[in-house]
Order: structure tokens, then sequence, then C-alpha cells
């Protein structure tokens, strides 16, 4: 896996706006995430919205609540549509109109990237228990594993061209969720090298 990396977040900006439904409205809907687990139900319809309290929009950086994204301002945003192929949405403002920002939606890619017996024996070593299905959207939740403790990667299909990517597997606990996220070096050292102070690269097996 010398070509993908994991981009590891040291800190988190920004509050996503409304605060009530943890910012997930204006993304996908009153109807279009559980409101059990916060997984989302279907693909992103609407912006991120974020407060401008105590956010500086520079560089790149991941959000509070929602991990699995990752927010680029400007610069970065046209230094990354000239050299690899992203899906970037305008980030919203609750007040202002959106500019200034832009989201990577990172898609979900495969079927799946990891043996289900190797979860089940990690998370059962680690926790006791292997994970939930949520009981309103029926969701499969694996309980959270550090990264040196995850089981290799077997992804089917493999990940192709994309330059990131998304677990199909969730991970997470009551309210808490995210997917694993792959990122091309290329990508992941262009990110890091323009906010070193939010990512680190973090290399997998
Ligand atoms: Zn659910």
């Amino acid at each position: 896996m010398r070509e993908f990396v994991e981009l590891e977040a040291k800190r988190n900006r920004g509050w996503p706006w409304p605060e009530k439904s943890f910012g997930m409205d204006p993304m996908f809907g009153a109807g279009g995430w559980c409101h059990s687990c916060g997984i989302p139900q279907g693909p992103q319809t609407g912006s991120l919205t974020l407060q401008r309290r105590n956010l500086t929009p520079v560089g790149a950086w991941v959000p509070y609540w929602i991990y699995d994204l990752i927010c680029v301002d400007d610069g970065l945003a046209e230094t990354l549509r000239g050299r690899f192929s992203l899906d970037l949405r305008p980030v919203a403002w609750p007040a202002t109109p959106a500019g200034d920002a832009w989201q990577i939606v990172i898609p979900t890619v495969g079927q799946s990237w990891y043996a289900p017996e190797d979860l089940r024996r990690q998370t059962l070593a680690r926790h006791r228990r292997t994970g939930a299905r949520c009981p309103v959207c029926g969701t499969w939740k694996w309980l959270p594993l550090a990264s040196e403790l995850l089981p290799p990667l077997h992804i089917t299909p493999p990940l192709g061209d994309v330059d990131i990517a998304a677990s199909p597997e969730w991970f997470g606990d009551s309210l808490s969720y995210f997917r694993k996220i792959l990122v091309r070096r290329q990508l992941a050292e262009t990110i890091t090298a323009a906010s070193p102070k939010d990512f680190l690269i973090r290399e997998v097996t």
C-alpha cells in the first residue's frame, strides 16, 4: 500500500451548524441521516455549514463532530483541482454567502476493506464486544480500533484510480461514527505541507 496513506488529524477546527443536528441537516436533509446512530442514509445533498466562531479558514482542517471529510481554503482548493480528481463542494456559513473554503467529499469505495473475522478478533480483544447494529437504520458499526490495532487491509475490489476513499465499513460507538479513510500519498503530502499543524501522515500496512 505504498501509494496510499492515512491522514491523521492532529486537531479539529470549526463547529458545524446548526448545533441541534450536529451540522447534518444542511448536508443530508433532516430525513437523510439516522437520528439514532448519526450515520448518513444517502449521498450528501447540501453544503457543510461551519460557524465562523474561533475559525480562521486557512490551510486544511477537519471540523468537529463530522470527521470523515477535509476542508481546504480557496488557494489550496485551486492547487488540488489542477492535480487530483476530487469532489470539492463549497463550505457554507450561517450568515454569509458560501465561499472561502471547500469540502473534499470522500466517496465510499469498494465492497469491503477488512476481513470480518479479523475485525471480530481485534474488536473482541480490545473491547470484549465486536460492535452493534443500529435498531433504527440497521447499519452495523464496529467498535473503534486505533490504527495500530486494525487488521491488515484486504480491499475488494482494489481502489484503482481514486485519490481519496473511505471504507464501506463503519466504526464507532453510540452517536460517534467514522469510516476508514485512505489518501493518495501525493495528495496527503500536499495537504500536510499546507497545514502541518493540522495533519500528519501515517503509513498503512
Ligand atoms: Zn442508525
